[in-house]
């Protein structure tokens, strides 16, 4: 007969279309998860989906382990993990929001909140190659670009909770590739997923046989862009090795910062395996001779990292409610 799990978190992982809800072990296992739709316009209707999520869930589904003992969220924006305050959703919307103690009062249970690529960090720590790893830098690539920097086996959170938004460091001083926070040739708008449809939009003209199907107000897939350069359309070809040239930079850059000894690629378009050896082609051996283990895949074994994470992020919320009982 199977074991009754005794303990679990309820995770909640916020996206830019839809919330992620799972049930999740304290040693990082997934047990069960759920979608739900949401809006990210702002902080406040967030926080309403997150909510009104946790309350569809608890109703519904039937919990796997025999108790749950908190809660945890990943979130986009800048977040203070310690306080639980959520400090904003994007940059330029600061509205701090105690979201760890809105959820504590109305679920009874207890609350951590965390940004989502942190979250993705703390389960590469708690569960992946922080088990072979103290220094080792945790970079996601999706449809923007992010990075947790852990060194001697702490996340690095920063002086207002912004380390890591190398999505803003430049690659290309020459770029034509103007940025959303005014400098030019930021890694974002080259390499990331919309920095790479941002490229085909701005080229195109350059390339009228191009074989990338573009339809007007859709974007253009990272995926998409890859199987043609694959395929040898000249367009997607030179926006895929400008987009790993660039990454490869940024890479290089951060290696020089924190001398890590692993670069744990994670993120929709940095588990392109195409794209990633792209991008080791360009990694100059000198610089990146202390990277011992190399430009490595993550080492979780689900797909949801992130809400991994996130559940660590709850347990941690318990565990500090736990200490303040027993003193
Ligand atoms: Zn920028």
């Amino acid at each position: 007969m199977e074991q009754q799990i005794p303990q679990s978190i309820l995770a909640v992982d916020l996206g830019g279309t839809s919330i992620l809800l799972g049930e999740v072990t304290l040693d990082g296992k997934v047990l069960y998860t759920q979608s739900y739709p949401t809006n990210t316009a702002t902080q406040a209707a967030a926080m309403e989906n997150i909510q009104k999520a946790i309350s569809h869930y608890l109703d519904t589904v039937p919990k796997k382990a025999s108790e749950l003992i908190a809660i945890g969220i990943g979130v986009v924006g800048r977040v203070d993990r310690g306080g639980g305050v959520w400090m904003e959703i994007e940059p330029g919307k600061t509205n701090p929001t105690n979201a760890s103690r809105i959820i504590e009062q109305h679920f009874g249970l207890p609350c951590g909140i965390d940004n989502d690529v942190s979250c993705a960090t703390l389960a590469e720590l708690k569960h992946g190659w922080g088990k072979e790893s103290k220094d080792f830098i945790y970079l996601n690539v999706g449809t923007g670009i992010a990075a947790g920097f852990v060194v001697n086996g702490v996340i690095i959170e920063g002086s207002h909770f912004n380390a890591g938004e190398i999505g803003h460091m430049v690659v290309d001083m020459n770029s034509d590739a103007i940025c959303t926070c005014g400098r030019r040739g930021c890694v974002e708008r080259l390499s990331s997923g919309l920095g790479l449809h941002e490229r085909v939009m701005r080229l195109r003209s350059e390339y009228p046989d191009t074989a990338i199907a573009i339809e007007e107000g859709e974007r253009v897939a990272a995926q998409a862009i890859f199987k043609h350069a694959q395929e040898g359309d000249p367009l997607a070809e030179r926006i895929a090795e400008e987009g790993a040239r660039a990454l490869a930079a940024a890479i290089m850059n951060m290696v020089r910062i924190s001398d890590p000894d692993t670069i744990v690629l994670g993120g929709g378009v940095g588990g392109n395996t195409y794209f990633k050896e792209l991008v080791e082609q360009h990694l100059n051996p000198k610089t990146m001779r202390f990277v011992t283990n190399g430009l490595r895949g993550t080492k979780q074994a689900t797909p949801e990292a992130g809400l991994v994470g996130a559940a660590m992020v709850g347990l941690e919320a318990w565990t500090k409610k736990q200490g303040s009982v027993v003193s």
